[in-house]
């Protein structure tokens, strides 16, 4: 339990380290950060939290799926994780009304659904899992008025389940093989690349002079491999295809776009400052980047509840 606290103390600073220098470096986008930086401080310690009691997943056929390109997460039901979302929904409120007041009334009207049984988290997380808007739709419909204020609330709790179940299983499943451009364990496009220093006295990145290229899964929290000059979205690697946008007299922070998909990803170069406290926070920090992009006509590869948060 010592462990526990302690570990989640340090999360919990390196976060707002992180936010200072977000904020130093940007203080236009202080409404923005601050309230999201208080909704994933709260997420990290929910995820220490429930990764202890959550029920384990049955693993068996998962190494032959994961070898067929199939997330781990995928056709299993949610079920078994609907305590587990139900006490992270009821965690995350607090913060969730604090950081967003002007959706208080929809939070507000989500939650004595899922309470009084009208709604069902596990049914609704899944059906946002898989985008099937069709279930998601007649969920809805139930709570009038709170279509935007569901998804974001569904992706909040889902995303702290999955980040939870992500740590339990990590020493379980080797991910190391894994090449498509989506998440190996939800299946979701990435929100943001990461360039790290190439590891080990051999790599064959050295010679390229570059640095590893990794996604990130801004709703399970994984990291991954990928080729540096391929689209995770489309799978081309035709270099026509490819642009990217940088701020005058910015070095670290990018977004890469595909002229063949019409796909933007945020990129940021982790290879001066060994380590991020958060991608996601890095993400939130970088949303001037995303207005810019939509601006040009892209599209972002995933929803994330910040990156669209211009549109209101
Ligand atoms: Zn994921
Ligand atoms: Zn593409």
């Amino acid at each position: 339990m010592m462990h526990l606290e302690s570990s989640s103390a340090k999360v919990e600073q390196q976060f707002y380290q992180a936010v200072e220098r977000s904020l130093e470096k940007r203080p236009a986008l202080e409404t923005v950060i601050k309230p999201f930086a208080a909704v994933l401080v709260k997420r990290a310690s929910i995820v220490a939290e429930i990764s202890a009691f959550m029920q384990p997943m049955d693993m068996d056929r998962t190494a032959d799926r994961l070898a067929s390109g199939v997330p781990m997460v995928t056709d299993i039901s949610l079920a078994d994780w609907k305590m587990a979302l139900e006490k992270t929904l009821a965690n995350l409120m607090p913060v969730l009304n604090r950081s967003f007041p002007n959706l208080k009334a929809d939070f507000s009207a989500i939650e004595a659904a899922i309470k009084n049984g009208e709604s069902d988290l596990s049914i609704l997380a899944k059906a946002y899992l898989e985008g099937n808007c069709r279930v998601f739709q007649s969920s809805v419909q139930n709570i009038v008025g709170a279509a935007g204020a569901l998804g974001f609330v569904v992706n909040w709790t889902l995303s702290a389940v999955l980040n939870a179940a992500r740590i339990q299983w990590e020493n379980a499943v080797d991910l190391s093989s894994w090449s498509k451009g989506y998440c190996p364990v939800c299946g979701s496009l990435p929100a943001i690349s990461y360039l790290s220093k190439p590891n080990g006295p051999t790599s064959e990145f050295l010679r390229g002079g570059g640095g590893q290229k990794f996604l990130h899964c801004a709703l399970c929290g994984q990291n991954w491999r990928f080729k540096r000059n391929r689209c995770p979205a489309c799978d081309t690697d035709d270099k026509d295809n490819r642009i990217y946008y940088r701020e005058v007299g910015e070095t670290s922070e990018r977004f890469d776009a595909c002229r063949h998909c019409g796909h933007y990803l945020l990129g940021i170069d982790l290879r001066e400052n060994n380590v991020s406290a958060s991608l996601d926070m890095a993400a939130v920090g970088m949303v001037h980047l995303d207005i810019l992009a939509r601006g040009k006509g892209f599209s972002p590869m995933t929803w994330t509840p910040w990156n669209r948060i211009d549109e209101g």
